[in-house]
């Protein structure tokens, strides 16, 4: 029987408790996830490509189902590569919904091949965005219990040295 794999795309700036409450539900459905950070020239990210990466792979130790990857241009391009048929992408507050909505219909005119698929993430998440976590820590927030612990050590160095530059 061939295998079930999804794509999960994202900026991942840092991985969250959210991110990774996805992964989990969607291991339970699929039998390979590829995490695949968006390479976007546009956004000016706290976190390196190479430092996200570390952090998902650290996160994820013990999961070998899942496999962390980059990608550039067009995302249903990137899926069919991969030779997964399904875009898995989380949902939060309904916030989140609109701009899903788009991304999703999108994908759909460009490739009928793949499929967009939401899971919900658990109410301890639905306030978690990356954006907020970055915004706490930079502030000297206390974000422990959010994040993953090496994202925590990391968030926390990176307010630091920019404080001592
Ligand atoms: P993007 O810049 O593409 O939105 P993110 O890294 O912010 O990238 O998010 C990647 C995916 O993870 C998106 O589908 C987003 O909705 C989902 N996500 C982000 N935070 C959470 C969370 N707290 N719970 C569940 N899903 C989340």
């Amino acid at each position: 029987m061939s295998q079930k794999c999804a794509i999960y795309p994202g900026s991942f700036d840092p991985i969250t408790n959210g991110h990774l409450s996805i992964v989990d539900r969607a291991l339970t459905i699929f039998d390979k996830l590829t995490i695949a950070i968006l390479t976007n020239p546009q956004k000016e990210p706290l976190f390196s490509v190479k430092e996200r990466i570390d952090m998902i792979k650290e996160s994820l130790k013990g999961s070998p189902n899942v496999e962390v990857d980059t990608f550039g241009g067009l995302l249903v391009d990137y899926a069919i590569e991969k030779k997964a048929n399904v875009i898995l992408r989380g949902l939060r507050a309904l916030s989140d919904f609109e701009y899903e909505f788009q991304m999703a219909l999108m994908n759909r005119k460009l490739n009928r091949e793949v499929q967009s698929l939401f899971l919900m993430t658990d109410y301890k998440w639905f306030y978690i965005s990356s954006t907020i976590i970055k915004e706490a820590a930079g502030l000297g927030g206390d974000i422990s219990g959010l994040v993953p612990k090496i994202v925590e050590k990391r968030l926390k160095e990176k307010f630091r040295d920019a404080k001592n530059t």
